[in-house]
């Protein structure tokens, strides 16, 4: 392994999911230019490249589709032997948390009905609302690899479930997934499966890992094909998409923002990263 991209998501027009007190894409930013740091002075003989290094899109572009394209062809273009996206996810109706009504009782009213003398008082009852704040509770990390040929419906089933919301979706709408029907798609997705989706999985696995072991909460390895990871199978090399945390979370969003939570996000990639390149000698 020679070269390893790191990919902070989003940038420029393209924040990403918001915090209450910061973007995704800054947050991303910030920590890739570390984990780069970092990575150069754990690996003295191998490239280290960024996909971005200033708050705009990678390629300075002005469209977040054509950005992530841009990702995977550069990342492919420099030779990469491991692409290792970072991004923070997002969950609930909003950042930090929200207000809703719960019933705390009922208050009699009174009505009159009919005329004349048919006029009959009548005593109705109507709730009694308290605004009680939800706070915005999910948290945890989770690291993506590309599943090569999930099937289709539990991918829909997951991206139905309502407590879980993936802003990446809607600034990749008009990215084409890859189509298995497609021979030339179809001899890529199996070079994915046979020489990079192992290598991925183990990589992922290790930073799950690691953050476990420096007391996070880990939501595990995911395999999923969904648009918002359309990156990680465009790149011929193993990749993962780490989601450092949950930004609509203030805990996470605080931690995340925070020098000793970055320095703890940069070393448990790092160490994984370490252990990986002692696996394939
Ligand atoms: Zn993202």
């Amino acid at each position: 392994m020679r070269t390893i991209i790191v990919d902070a998501g989003h940038g420029g027009p393209d924040s990403g999911a918001k915090g209450l007190e910061s973007t995704e894409a800054a947050i991303n930013l910030q920590v890739s230019l570390k984990l780069a740091k970092a990575l150069r002075e754990a690996f003295p003989d191998r490239k280290i490249l960024e996909t971005r290094t200033t708050s705009a899109l990678p390629g300075y572009l002005s469209n977040a589709v054509a950005a992530n394209r841009y990702r995977a062809e550069w990342a492919n273009k420099m030779g990469g032997d491991l692409f290792i996206a970072l991004h923070c996810n997002a969950a609930g109706r909003k950042p930090g948390g929200w207000y809703t009504q719960r019933v705390v009782g009922q208050v009699a009213r009174t009505r009159y009905v009919k005329k004349g003398k048919k006029r009959v008082k009548q005593t109705y009852y109507v709730n009694n609302y308290e605004n009680v704040w939800v706070e915005n509770n999910t948290r945890g990390t989770e690291t993506y690899i590309w599943a090569v040929g999930k099937n289709e419906q539990k991918v829909s089933a997951v991206k139905n479930n309502d407590d879980y919301y993936n802003e990446e979706e809607d600034s990749n709408e008009e990215l084409k997934m890859p189509d298995p029907n497609d021979p030339a798609e179809k001899a890529r997705m199996l070079i994915y499966a046979q020489h990079y989706f192992r290598k991925s999985y183990s990589l992922a696995t290790l930073v799950e890992k690691e953050f476990i072991a420096s007391g996070r909460t880990s939501r595990g390895v995911q395999q999923r094909n969904h648009k918002g990871i359309w990156v990680l199978q465009a790149t011929g090399m193993p990749s993962i998409l780490v989601e450092m945390g949950f930004i609509s979370n203030r805990d996470e969003e605080a931690y995340m923002l925070s020098e000793p939570g970055q320095a703890e996000i940069v070393q448990g990639i790092v160490n994984a990263v370490k252990i990986y390149v002692e696996r394939l000698g």
